[in-house]
């Protein structure tokens, strides 16, 4: 698998931009993560939510003209664009500078998570499975739709709810 050094990212209007500076130590079996609890549910508009976590000195934010926070729940801050909406991770400020910012894949730039066409239409240059592979954990698979995202995030670990687990019954 390759690895990307960086990786750039921002919401649909481009209000917010930053980047991520990845450290020689970054995780990258735990980085890609998904979580399936009702306020990532609310928040994202998606059944299944899939983040990756950086350290808050591997993140730059290049813009945050249009950048907001809404606390919801204790020390729980979820980002998002007051312009366009574009939901962009939370983080649990708690834990101050050390904190960790889980953030939403989705808001990647496209040449990070596909890579870019070349004249021949192939694609060159993706990081797609080192940030969003399904192998790092997946958080509160109880609220798994049965017939709908049950069955789907399997490897890694599965973990009950925000923390409790893992449990068994997905990984592989
Ligand atoms: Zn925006
Ligand atoms: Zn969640």
């Amino acid at each position: 698998m390759s690895y990307p050094k960086k990786v750039t990212g921002g919401c649909l209007c481009g209000g917010v931009r930053f980047e991520i500076n990845f450290s020689p130590d970054h995780n990258w079996k735990t980085g890609p993560h998904t979580c399936q609890c009702t306020q990532c549910r609310k928040n994202s508009g998606s059944l299944i939510y899939t983040f990756h976590t950086a350290h808050a000195k591997e993140l730059t934010w290049l813009s945050q003209s249009t950048y907001q926070e809404y606390n919801s729940s204790p020390g729980c801050y979820r980002a998002f664009c007051n312009n366009c909406g574009s939901s962009l991770g939370w983080t649990d400020q708690k834990k101050g500078a050390n904190t960790d910012w889980e953030l939403a894949v989705g808001t990647f730039d496209e040449e990070f998570l596909l890579g870019k066409r070349d004249e021949e239409g192939v694609l060159r240059g993706g990081y797609g499975v080192a940030l969003a592979n399904f192998g790092g954990p997946h958080f509160w698979v109880q609220n798994e739709i049965p017939g709908v995202t049950g069955g789907i995030c399997k490897g890694g670990t599965r973990f009950w709810e925000g923390s409790k687990g893992p449990v068994s019954g997905g990984t592989e």
